[in-house]
Formats: C-alpha cells, structure tokens, sequence
C-alpha cells in the first residue's frame, strides 16, 4: 500500500491519503497539547506508546463485535484505518467524576458515579469543544437521533469492557473520549467507532494508589508521563516486563515484536 498525500494534521495525529480510496494512514505524532493548545511539548515516544495502546484496545472490542475502522498497525507510528466521515461531537464517558465537570458543576473531585454518565462536546477547537446537549445535536443535524442511540448503545458496552479490562490489571478507567465515524458497509450506512483510545483520551488510575497514568500528567505538570504510558502498556501485554521505560528501548522493543510475529 502506498502512503499518499497528508489529507488531515490534528493535534496528535496526521491523516495519509493510500493508494485505496476508502483506507488512510493515521500517524501518531509526539506532540502533547492541553487547555485547547494554549499548552504545548513535543514529549518523545508518547506516539509509539499510543500507537500500540489503541490497537490492542480497537483490537480487542472488534473481537467483542465493536466495528471500528482499525485494519492492521503497519509499523510504529502509523496504523491503516477505514476512511470514515467523523460525526463532530466528542462523547466523554464519565464512570468518576474529576476533570472538567468537578469545576463546572462543583462535584467533589473523585465521586463514584452510579452509572456512566456520557456527555456530548462539539468537535471545534475555535470554540474550545463546548459542552452540548442532545438537542443542539438535532437542531444542527450534527448527527440523526438514532445514530446516537447507536452510539450510545456501543459506549456502554466499550465502557464495561473496557472498565473490565482495566481492572484485571490494576488500572481503574476514570473517563474517556470517543469519536465515531459513518461510513457505508455492503451498501449500508453504518456508525463505527474511530480516532484512538489511549492514555491520551482516557484517565486512567492505578488501583491501589490513585497515580494517574494518563495525559493529566502533562497536563498537571506531574512529569513521567512516558514512564506511566510504557507502565499501562506492560501491564496490557503489550511491553515486556524486562523493557526499560526508555523510549530507545520501547522502540527497539516494537520493531523486534513486529519482526516476531
Ligand atoms: P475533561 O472534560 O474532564 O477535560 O475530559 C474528560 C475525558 O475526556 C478525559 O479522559 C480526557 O482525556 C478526554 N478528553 C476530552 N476532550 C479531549 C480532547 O480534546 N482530546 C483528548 N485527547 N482527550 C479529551
């Protein structure tokens, strides 16, 4: 497959055009951005890492039946994925309250919610991703009301999975962010899950602790934040536990699991 032409640059990815109309490459860069860019780094490997992260996470909800546009990862940065029309609207899943709904709702930070709560953002960083209802999502046509009752069906079961997932190696999944793309199937219009799912667009505590192992890390100005991001891939499986959390070595360690396989 040959890459073609850069078609889109995001904050932390960049989207290739392929010689197949309906496949892209997507790039994992290892830029760090927070507080709507006003906040910036380049922090190197975090790309690798998130990488990695999101195909064995996208990997593992297609054998659950969750259809995302993930085809195969080529190669340390970059992943083939199904070209898909983005709905514009962020849902955030919250399973603990902290983050942006401690401070616009005055909730204590670290409230146990009784049910997953999701939240709907518009995707605009001009307008800082605000909050949205439902019902600006109709009113504009951002998406029909049964593809978010879609969604929404498909966001509770990645959120068990993934909450169960989690568990078992010791990371409690705080909240996260998932975007979701339209594209046709056989003929069919059809939702599926897209973007990643990573230690960028998840929070993610350790269980016994509460150290965070996620982008709160830059954010918070808390430092380590590959050191927590190569901790969440060793305990998936996915590092071995002998690598040392250098990103030399995350990197030697990709391409050596990529020959093995
Ligand atoms: P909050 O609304 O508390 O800032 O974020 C809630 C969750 O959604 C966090 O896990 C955060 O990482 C994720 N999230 C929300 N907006 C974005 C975004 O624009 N980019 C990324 N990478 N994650 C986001």
């Amino acid at each position: 497959m040959k890459k073609g032409k850069k078609l889109y640059e995001g904050k932390a990815k960049i989207i290739y055009a392929t010689s197949d109309k309906e496949l892209v490459i997507q790039y994992f860069k290892d830029d760090a951005t927070a507080f709507n860019n006003q906040k910036k780094s380049v922090i190197e490997g975090k790309g690798v890492l998130n990488n990695r992260i999101s195909e064995h996470i996208l990997s593992n909800l297609s054998q659950i039946g969750i259809q995302n546009h993930l085809v195969k990862r080529l190669n340390m940065r970059e992943q083939v994925i199904k070209l898909v029309e983005i709905i514009p609207i962020e849902f955030i899943v919250r399973n603990v309250a902290t983050g942006s709904i401690t401070k616009r709702l005055g909730i204590e930070d670290g409230t146990v919610l009784k049910e997953p709560l999701i939240e709907y953002c518009l995707k605009d960083d001009a307008l800082g991703d605000p909050l949205i209802a439902d019902e600006h999502i109709y009113a504009f046509e951002w998406a029909k009301k049964e593809e978010i009752e879609k969604v929404k069906k498909m966001i509770l079961r990645i959120n068990d999975f993934m909450i169960g997932m989690f568990r078992g190696i010791g990371i409690k999944l705080i909240d996260f962010k998932l975007e979701f793309g339209r594209l046709k199937i056989n003929g069919k219009d059809e939702i599926i899950l897209a973007d990643e799912i990573s230690p960028d667009t998840c929070r993610l505590w350790d269980s016994i602790t509460d150290k965070k192992l996620d982008k709160d890390r830059f954010r918070k100005d808390l430092g380590d934040l590959i050191p927590a991001y190569t901790e969440v891939a060793k305990r998936l499986g996915i590092l071995h536990e002998q690598s040392n959390v250098s990103v030399v070595n995350v990197t030697k360690l990709s391409s050596i699991k990529k020959k093995t396989r």
